[in-house]
């Protein structure tokens, strides 16, 4: 019999009317990641998901570590069925956990009986095989309280099965399932950490990437598409849309006071997000803003940053440290690529002076020179959308 994998749903359970929607979204979204590493049946049942391989050219070290990255699982494990005897299944315990046996000072075991047909109630079940583990295994104690490894078996209505060890699965809410958001996407470390986290929460990313040629590379955008693909594993598949931003900055640039270019900048960056959020049906914009982390990050900043949209304005950074920030982007594999030293366009014609206390009025003043309408227009008409595939 073949091994699997044991999917443990997290938030989801706590649903109430709305399960039954999440747990289905949570089984196609798994189903959907899965498929990359061969033909395996995705099913539920008691609030786990089975993620099973039908034949034997599956790759299941890749659907394990695919499924960890897909939000809405809290726990994964690998699972080995057996035939249901008691002989079988600690022979079965003993060949697939022999290195956690041995690696470990105590144990126990924790069984649970789906089939009420067989002989031995779980808890005889449990004495048997961790009286037998405990003499193969003569070092091992029994602990019942605080055991370092726990023997999961079950017994249901077609196997017994032994558990592995679980290992943390990625968390939050089935992807989809808190709608879609516009995520202003730069090269930097801060926004392929504010799209996951908000992925987390269950919501699709429309990525939107603003880019200024010549004062903008190549190399800087494809190092945003990067990022955008190193996003995948927990994000699916995604659409970015790349903005041409030279015109809107060189506007600023001739026709506004240079301590303000940073912030009008930024509304432009809003204003197009919002259209773009509007076009997709996506429901509110995601930045990798920080609270004072930089001049147009202060909250009289973002104040006049969010005056010109009016869908919510999601940060999830906002009280969080640079460490913190970094750790995360470590931990889901986007921060090699964001600390490549391109020049993003935030970083072109910035003041020297930028105002980190502006009023709305005086950046509205500011702004009045330039004919924002049909700036935003061309932009919008002249994007272009790359493809990101899983
Ligand atoms: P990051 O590390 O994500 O680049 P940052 O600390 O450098 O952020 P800013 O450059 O002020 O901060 O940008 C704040 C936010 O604005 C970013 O997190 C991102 O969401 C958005 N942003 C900035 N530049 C761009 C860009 N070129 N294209 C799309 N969004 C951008
Ligand atoms: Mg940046």
């Amino acid at each position: 019999m073949q091994e699997m994998i044991l999917c443990k749903l997290g938030e989801v359970v706590l649903k109430g009317l709305n399960r039954r929607s999440f747990e289905d979204k949570l089984i196609s979204n798994l189903r959907r990641r899965v498929s990359k590493c061969g033909n395996f049946r995705v099913y539920s049942k008691q609030s786990t998901i089975y993620v099973e391989p039908v034949n034997d050219d599956c790759d299941l070290k890749a659907a394990f570590q695919a499924c960890r990255q897909v939000f809405g699982v809290i726990a994964v494990s690998r699972a080995l069925p057996c035939e249901k005897d008691v002989q079988a299944i600690i022979s079965a315990a003993k060949k697939y956990l022999d290195a956690e046996l041995s690696a470990a000072k105590s144990f126990k075991v924790e069984s649970k009986r789906a089939d009420k047909n067989f002989p031995l109630t779980s808890i005889q079940l449990s004495q048997q095989v961790g009286g037998a583990l405990h003499q193969a295994y003569p070092y091992l104690a029994v602990d019942v309280h605080e055991p370092e490894l726990t023997v999961f078996l079950e017994i249901r209505d077609d196997a017994a099965f032994v558990h592995g060890p679980a290992v943390p699965g990625a968390g939050g809410l089935p992807l989809g399932m808190g709608g879609s958001a516009v995520t202003l996407l730069s090269g930097g470390i801060d926004s392929p950490v504010s799209s996951w986290m908000m992925a987390k929460r269950g919501v699709a990313l429309e990525p939107v990437h603003f880019f200024s040629p010549p004062y903008t590379s190549q190399a800087a955008k494809d190092k945003v598409i990067e990022l955008a693909q190193r996003l995948t594993p927990w994000c699916g598949r995604m659409r970015l849309q790349i903005v041409p931003f030279t015109e809107i900055q060189e506007e600023i640039r001739r026709a506004c006071p240079e301590d303000f270019f940073t912030l009008i900048m930024r509304r432009f960056m809003m204003r197009i997000a919002e259209q773009c959020a509007e076009e997709a049906h996506a429901k509110s914009i995601v930045t990798g803003e920080c609270l004072g982390q930089v001049a147009s990050q202060t909250m009289e900043a973002l104040r006049c940053t969010e005056d010109v949209v009016s869908l919510p304005v999601l940060r999830p950074l906002i009280g969080m440290d640079k460490e913190e920030i970094v750790r995360i982007s470590r931990k889901i594999g986007t921060f090699d690529t964001s600390i490549l030293p391109y020049e993003d366009c935030c970083t072109v014609f910035t003041p020297r002076h930028p105002k980190t206390k502006p009023h709305l009025d005086e950046v509205r003043e500011a702004e009045s020179a330039l004919d924002v309408g049909a700036l935003c227009e061309r932009a919008m008409a002249n994007r272009e959308f790359v493809r990101i595939k899983l």
